[in-house]
């Protein structure tokens, strides 16, 4: 039924092999860079790679300060905290996201609470952050409180899926209307651009993933971005143990955190960087390409949304419902095309189901239907 499809994925990237989902690629100093590291002894958490690779990915996304961690996931939890979340604090966030989303609010004592989607970009809707607190909110001595479980209302952590930004300027919005803090789940969104601006850099603080199978990959990594010099300073204070500075003695001022990132991870970030802008023309020629194929098909490409930039970390078509989803994800995967469904909505997954939710018409809408397409680096 689908073999069409599959014609077209495999003519797309060249291959009559097993064709993978998102498989990293390295084509620049790499090599050179990791044998730098090796070659110096520098391998660990001190190292001029890592300084380095925080000031490329500041500059390139205009972030007033960048500071690395260990991965994706603990960036978002010391992001939480910097954020001030507390203990039974509820946090406003997606359903449809990966878990890191919801288990990083976890890691505070924080309860989620899970508001729809916009249908033209598949992140959080502002929209229905404003309705859900205009039905369950109210402002105290400057702060949200929730006035049925009595809980304080601390943030807004939308993610932009697959690469594609939320409203971001409607979203802040709310955000100043009810005093939360903004933090971006930027994880997936490397290279995606809102009205011009990076994403990652519209709240107080942004979070990048480098995991293998992201945009570019240091082989785990994370990144903070920051508006705020000073509290990038206090971040980076805080992933090293938050130590004094001092040239023998063992002093800590804070409970910190072991979550910066190694020299050698670091290494593979420079060169990641370098080699940026071919990988988004690259992802882009191959997204240009799948949405041209099924401009005329009963499935539909997920396009960028207006006046935004997307990387096209992953490639998305909306299937005309759950059968067909179920059908496509069987036979492609069958015939050694790998496809994925969307995750497992957070309010389906058993530490979540108890947690408050609106209606998520949008997400049941998206879970049912969304299928992500091969969307490797093609290099051809
Ligand atoms: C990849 C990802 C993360 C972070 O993952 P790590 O593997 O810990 O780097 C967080 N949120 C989302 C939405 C992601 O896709």
């Amino acid at each position: 039924m689908y073999s069409s499809e599959i014609s077209f994925i495999r003519d797309l990237f060249h291959s009559e092999e097993f064709i993978p989902l998102h498989a990293p690629f390295f084509g620049g100093n790499e090599k050179v860079y990791l044998n730098e590291c090796i070659d110096s002894t520098f391998v660990s958490s001190v190292g001029k790679f890592v300084d380095k690779f925080e000031e490329v990915v500041a500059a390139y996304t205009g972030a007033a300060k960048a500071v690395v961690c260990v991965n994706g996931t603990n960036a978002l939890h010391l992001a939480l905290v910097l954020a001030g979340v507390e203990r039974n604090d509820e946090i406003i966030t997606q359903a449809l996201t990966f878990i890191a989303t919801a288990n990083a609010i976890s890691y505070c004592g924080a309860h989620p609470v899970f508001t729809d989607v916009d249908k033209d970009t598949m992140g959080l809707s502002p929209n229905a952050v404003d309705k859900w607190l205009t039905n369950h909110a109210e402002i105290r001595n400057d702060e949200c409180f929730n006035k049925e479980t009595g809980r304080r209302i601390k943030a807004v952590v939308p993610m932009h899926t697959f690469g594609h930004p939320i409203h971001l300027d409607e979203m802040v919005d709310v955000c100043k209307k009810w005093n939360l803090e903004l933090i971006e789940d930027a994880a997936e969104s490397l290279g995606s651009f809102y009205k011009g601006k990076h994403t990652g850099t519209f709240g107080k603080i942004g979070v990048l993933s480098f995991n293998g199978n992201k945009t570019i990959t240091t082989g785990g990594g994370g990144m903070l971005l920051f508006k705020d010099e000073e509290l990038g300073k206090y971040a980076k204070h805080l992933t090293t143990q938050a130590k004094v500075p001092h040239a023998w003695e063992f002093v800590h001022d804070h409970i910190g955190y072991n979550y910066r990132m190694p020299n050698i991870n670091a290494a593979l970030g420079c060169a990641q960087m370098e080699q940026l802008e071919t990988i988004l023309k690259d992802k882009r020629s191959t997204s240009e390409s799948y949405k041209t194929y099924f401009e005329d098909k009963a499935i539909r490409f997920f396009s960028e949304p207006e006046n935004c930039q997307s990387n096209y970390w992953l490639n998305a078509v909306i299937l005309p419902d759950k059968d067909a989803q179920i059908r496509f994800l069987e036979q492609t995967n069958a015939e050694g095309v790998m496809t994925r469904p969307i995750w497992e909505l957070m309010n389906r997954l058993p530490m979540f189901e108890n947690c408050q939710t609106d209606d998520l018409e949008n997400t049941r809408w998206f879970a049912d239907r969304v299928v992500n397409l091969p969307s490797s680096v093609r290099n051809i």
